[in-house]
């Protein structure tokens, strides 16, 4: 006698874009058979053992399921925001004029340290619930306003709390080294020790970052404070990523592969040194095509040479007050295909296996197969390549997270 394979759930009736290696792969009518959260079992619905039982079958008609998508660059936790700055500028005000009043980064920074946890928590959720209304099951939040011990730990326990409130996988990434504090003013090595003696290791001790990240650039940190960011967090066995080659090529990106970084992010201005360094490691390239977009940048990042080196190549919304209040992951692959020329294959393999990749989740999310989380969307649409087409509106889809349908 056969035993029965049981399982909570099984889903049929589509066809599963199941994105293993970053390809489609898709599965002619598949079903996914689930237990405890995670897959149990995926193929082609006729080749379904016949031993395999469910609680609970779905049968949806026709379409297509996609793994969950992953946003794996956020700045969604932030006091106030800078549409007044928006329309400042469009209204012919300099960017020295608006920084002279106080504005730019540091206007958030202001209303960040001034905003209590609840308050920050209720403007976090309305720019997170969009995101989710759209297939995402997993994001990444930063810290990186608050510039003070209390207000990065504020903010990281803001960033876990959204995971309680609502039904997504959140990764928090400490990015105390973002931009200087005013009070820090022509004194950035002292700022760089208080991150790395001070917010990096009370951050870890809290439980409260899973990643430690840094801004390498001009107008913030140079690659030499960058490397003792990155020791810092090797000290307290957190993984790190980079914001890098955004606007200037400082080799952040080089720097990042030598410290087995998770993802180097932005690169519009990585160099064929920096793809081969990533590609030898293994650290994603994080594209923002959001970014890109909003300051009407003309430099694109090197796809080829990410291609040509095996670099993955993850899209992310960088969802952040100054230069991307982007509130859509799926405007972003859209962004990916026509300012940067990725493939609707490459680009949803952006948002899910190597997003995951940038997060160090690649053994448990990111693609459908058996053993992996049980996060997926179904889509009531005739292929992929839809997702990266259709440009705005919310296309209606179902999101099941940890096996259950997410309401
Ligand atoms: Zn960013």
């Amino acid at each position: 006698m056969t035993s029965e394979i049981h399982c909570d759930s099984l889903w049929h009736g589509a066809d599963i874009v199941t994105m293993r290696d970053g390809k489609y792969h898709t599965l002619s009518n598949g079903a996914i058979a689930v237990r405890d959260g995670k897959i149990v079992w995926l193929g082609e619905h006729a080749a379904m053992p016949a031993t395999l039982i469910a609680d609970e079958t779905v049968k949806f008609d026709g379409g297509i399921i996609t793994p969950g998508f992953v946003d794996c660059h956020t700045h969604l936790v932030f006091g106030g925001n800078r549409s007044g700055e928006f329309e400042q500028r469009l209204n012919g005000v300099s960017y020295a004029e608006i920084a002279a009043q106080g504005g730019g980064i540091i206007s958030t920074v202001k209303a960040t340290r001034d905003a209590d946890e609840e308050r920050l928590l209720e403007q976090a959720l309305f720019r997170l619930r969009p995101l989710l209304a759209e297939g995402v099951t997993c994001v990444e939040i930063k810290s990186g306003y608050g510039l003070t011990p209390e207000s990065e730990l504020k903010m990281l326990r803001v960033a876990r709390r959204l995971g309680e409130h609502l039904p997504v996988e959140v990764k928090t990434t400490c990015l105390a080294a973002h931009a200087l504090p005013p009070e820090y003013a022509n004194r950035a090595d002292d700022y760089i020790d208080l991150v790395c003696n001070t917010i990096i290791p009370q951050a870890a001790a809290a439980g409260l970052a899973d990643a430690v990240d840094a801004f390498c650039e001009h107008l913030a940190f140079s690659p030499a404070q960058v490397a003792k960011v990155f020791a810092a967090a090797e000290a307290a066995g957190l993984p790190v990523k980079l914001h890098a080659e955004q606007l200037s090529a400082l080799g952040g990106s080089t720097l990042a592969a030598q410290h087995h970084a998770l993802s180097a992010d932005h690169l519009e201005y990585a160099t064929e040194q920096d793809a081969r360094a990533m590609g030898d490691a293994g650290t994603v390239a994080v594209l923002l095509p959001g970014a890109y977009y909003l300051l009407r940048e003309t430099q694109c990042p090197p796809v080829d040479l990410f291609r040509k080196h095996g670099v993955a190549m993850a899209i992310a919304s960088d969802a952040n007050p100054g230069t991307s209040p982007a509130l859509s992951l799926r405007l972003m692959i859209n962004m990916a295909c026509t300012l940067f020329r990725l493939t609707p294959e490459e680009a949803l393999a952006g948002v899910t296996v190597h997003a995951a990749k940038a997060l160090g989740l690649q053994a448990s999310h990111g693609t459908l197969e058996a053993g992996k989380v049980a996060d997926f969307v179904h889509w009531p649409l005739s292929r992929p390549a839809e997702l990266a087409y259709w440009l705005g509106g919310q296309l209606p889809c179902t999101v099941i997270f940890r096996g259950e349908v997410r309401q």
